[in-house]
Order: structure tokens, then sequence, then C-alpha cells
């Protein structure tokens, strides 16, 4: 075990803990600790949410438990649901009274009555989720454990108390819980539970698009997420919840050329990527950054496979598929699309020359969001060749280096040029047009292939003479 039972109890004994047994035992009602912060405490992960039942009213508990604290507390009553949050500094303890639930086939929405103790460990989706300390003063730290949590903790185990079958029929959205805690806490789903989620996954369509994607960020944001990818695509669930992302998955051979099967490389890149970053839309970004290549790929008898513009289809695929997942349709998105449709650029660059002007143009496409990119670009280096990863490599730190020479000469990132759109109108007494945009297009071009420098003059002079040539003369 990660913890004693000395430990847990010097745990207990502190005032938030001793104030609720105090209260609990003035009430006469039993008083538990419950779930998941009882499951950390063992694995010693602090949390600070912290889940009290009731055998009896959870929101008389916490009334008084509110007012044993004295002014520095904040309660929150919610009548409807039986419950009620007490607040203290950084600390969140939410109140129930123990209940047993009971499901219709078609909601994950269960009927609520008043239950015992076990009635309540039952509705618990995990052993490990399920055990309870008591906080009453005659069996103060003793732990309630119906289901063997703590021997799957040992074990590393997620497995569901009762029949899996039902516990995931009853709610679906804990076959994603199943694999998301398995992905955060590194541990195994025992087999039963594990066919139980394969024979259950269509049940996941009542499920609202939310609460999946919830589940998915905290796959994403653990220390290995292709591990709850993997289960994820095992099961069949993924087919239903990100079919793009199966769409990657297999090799195709022709005339004896393979090429690499895209669903392992994107979640290789997106574990290389989660080393460097906790960024969550950069890591959504690796998911998506080869998402249009079952799209464009075709078999060139010259080139083998190819997978042309397959950075820019992607860009356009995602809004449908963010649509469709309810991922948020706002500047997130944009920058996914962005990473996605500039995934490649850096790798082309080192491939050539690195020239000054592809490398400012890099910069005034990335903006703020080059280093994100860099990172996704490093990433994607997946090649089992250890000589092209070599010169891939120091490829990049060329790129890199000259990155920061450029930005530092030119401060091209997040450039705006010198002359505006309106300027050039009122100087030519224009109306707004195509010249205009031309004329602003040339400015950009000429700063960008560094034929004059990033200033007013130099650019206002360029103008003159770039309008001169296309017939325009100033207003007087
Ligand atoms: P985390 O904070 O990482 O999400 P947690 O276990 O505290 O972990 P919560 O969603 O806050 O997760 O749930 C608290 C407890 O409520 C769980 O430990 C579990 O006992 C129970 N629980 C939550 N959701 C469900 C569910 N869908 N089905 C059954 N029990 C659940």
């Amino acid at each position: 075990m990660y913890i004693s039972e000395e430990e847990i109890l010097d745990h207990l004994n502190t005032k938030p803990f001793r104030l609720i047994a105090e209260a609990a035992d003035e009430l006469g009602v039993e008083a538990y600790v419950i779930g998941g912060y009882v499951r950390d405490l063992f694995l010693n992960r602090h949390s600070k949410d912290i889940d009290i039942v009731a055998v009896g009213s959870g929101i008389e508990l916490a009334k008084k438990v509110a007012h044993k604290f004295g002014r520095k507390v904040s309660l929150s009553v919610f009548k409807n649901f039986g419950t009620a949050q007490v607040k203290c500094d950084d600390l969140e303890l939410e109140f129930v009274g123990a209940r047993k639930e009971s499901y219709s086939h078609d909601s994950r929405k269960p009927v609520v009555e008043n239950g015992s103790l076990e009635d309540d460990q039952n509705r618990r989706d995990f052993t490990i989720n399920a055990m309870a300390l008591c906080l009453n003063a005659d069996r103060y730290g003793e732990l309630v454990d119906p289901f063997g949590g703590i021997d799957d903790l040992e074990d590393l185990t997620i497995r569901t108390p009762l029949d899996p079958d039902i516990t995931f029929s009853d709610d679906p959205l804990r076959m994603m819980r199943a694999i998301r805690f398995a992905t955060q806490l590194g541990f195994f789903i025992e087999p039963d539970t594990f066919e139980a989620i394969e024979r259950n996954k269509a049940r996941i369509e009542i499920i609202s698009r939310e609460r999946i994607v919830d589940e998915l960020n905290k796959i994403i944001l653990s220390p290995k997420p292709s591990y709850g990818f993997e289960l994820l695509d095992q099961c069949g669930l993924l087919d239903y919840i990100f079919p793009e992302l199966t769409a990657l998955k297999g090799v195709e051979t022709k005339e004896g050329i393979g090429h690499k099967d895209n669903f392992a490389h994107t979640l290789m890149v997106l574990d290389r990527l989660s080393r460097t970053t906790d960024k969550l839309w950069l890591r959504w970004s690796a998911l998506f950054h080869d998402i249009a290549k079952p799209a464009t790929k075709r078999f060139d008898n010259r080139l083998g496979w190819t997978f042309h513009n397959h950075n820019f289809i992607g860009e356009k695929m995602i809004p449908g598929i963010f649509r469709k997942m309810k991922l948020p349709m706002n500047e997130k998105m944009k920058y996914v699309q962005k990473m996605v449709s500039l995934h490649m650029r850096p790798i082309a660059l080192s491939d050539n020359e690195v020239t000054d002007s592809a490398i400012r143009r890099l910069l005034f496409d990335a903006g703020d969001d080059i280093d994100d990119l860099m990172l996704l670009c490093e990433a994607d280096i997946t090649s089992k060749n250890p000589d092209k990863v070599r010169r891939f490599l120091e490829n990049f730190r060329e790129v890199r280096a000259k990155l920061a020479e450029i930005e530092e000469k030119d401060r091209v990132r997040n450039f705006q040029p010198p002359i505006s759109g309106e300027e050039i109108m009122q100087l030519f007494g224009l109306t707004p047009s195509r010249p205009v945009g031309v004329l602003k297009e040339a400015i950009k071009n000429a700063i960008l292939d560094g034929v004059i420098p990033n200033e007013y003059e130099p650019a206002k002079a360029f103008l003159l003479e770039k309008a001169a040539e296309m017939g325009i003369t100033p207003i007087a």
C-alpha cells in the first residue's frame, strides 16, 4: 500500500474531519468520507474535493458543520438534489445523504431514494471509488471496503463492484470513466469489466457529447494518453466517439511499398508531445495533425504513397469534427486548425536551405504559436531510422536558431504591415477595391521576402513605386 493506516488516521485528524465527526455524533447520524478522496488518499495523491455521505440528511450535517467552522466558510444548499456544499479556504466539502439508485433503459438519470451506506456503495462505479472511511468517534478511521477496493488499488485494477454489464448499461458514461481512470492512474481494466465495455459500447450513444469530451480531455492530459486511446480502440468505443481517428488505422502495401500506420504514428506523436507540454489544445492538435491522411492517400508510381495537402484538407475537416464532437468552436478550434495547417512547414523548411525569407513567412503565419508549432513538429519525427532522426533534429536546431535570429532582427511575429489599407485608399483616392488588396499584399511580401525592412518610410517608397507600375498615382 502507498500509505499506512497510521498515516490515514493522521490525515483524518485534521480540523475539517474532526468538525464533521463532532457534528455527525451530535446529530446521531453515521458520516463517511467516500469515493475519489479515499482512493486518492491511499494512492498518496492529494485531492481538494471531499465527498461526505451521511446515513440521514446530508444537508442537516452540512449546516451543522458550517456552523461549527464559524465565519470563514460558505454554505450552499441544493434542496432539489439533497446535497450541500461547504467551502473553506481551498477545500470543497460535498455532503449528501446515502442513496439507492434505480435506472431505466433510456436514461442515465436514475430514480433516487434514501438508502444505507451499502446501497450507496453499490451505486458507485468502481471498487476503488466505493471505499468509505467512517468519521464517527467510536469507529473513527474505520475503512468500509465491501468490494476489495484496497486489493484492486494494490493490483492496479479497475473493476466494477457489481455485474459490469448492469453497471455500464445503467450509466454508459462509466465506460469512459473506466478508461479515463486506467489512463490517469496507469491501471489495468479487469478482463470481465473490459469485455462488458465491448458488449455495451453502443450504449454510449445516450451520453452527451460534452461529457464524453470531458473524459477525453482527462485522457489527453494524462501522462501517457496513447494508453487511453488504445483501450478506447480495443473495446470499440473509439469508433463511436471519434471515427476519424480509427480511420487512420492500417497499412496498405502496393508494389512492395507500404506506408506507416497513421493511427500508431498519431498516438506516438501525442505521447512524445505530452513529454514536453501539458497544453490541452496542443495535445489535441497532435491527434488531428494527420487526420486527412486517409482522404488524401494516393499511390504514385514514381513517389510511392503520397498524402498531398493533408495539412490543408485536415484544417478544413476540423470544424465539422469539432461541431459533431461538441468541441469548442472558438479560438481553440482556430488554434488547432493553425497547428494542423502549418505542421509540415518547419520540416519542409529544414529539408531545404533555411532562407531568411522562409523563416519570416513562418513567423508571420504562426505568430505567438511558433513555439508550440515547433514542439508539435519535433514530436512528429517518429522515424525508426536513427540517421534520419538525427538529421531532422539537427536541421530543426538550425531552424530554431534562425527563428530566434530573425525574430530579434525583424520582429515579424504578429507583425502588422506598416501601411494600412485605409492609408492606401486615402493616398490614392481609392475606394475599397482589388488594387488596395494587391498593394497591401505586395508590401507584406516585400517585407517578408526581405526586399524592404519592416519600417514606414521604406514601405511607403515601395508602395509608390508599385502603384506607379500599376498606373495608379497619388492624389494631390
Ligand atoms: P476525479 O475528481 O478525478 O474525477 P473522482 O473519483 O473524485 O475523480 P467524481 O466524478 O468527482 O470523480 O466522483 C466522485 C465519486 O462519485 C467517485 O469516486 C464515484 O464513487 C462516484 N461517481 C462519480 N460518477 C459516477 C458514475 N457515473 N457512476 C457511479 N459512481 C460515480
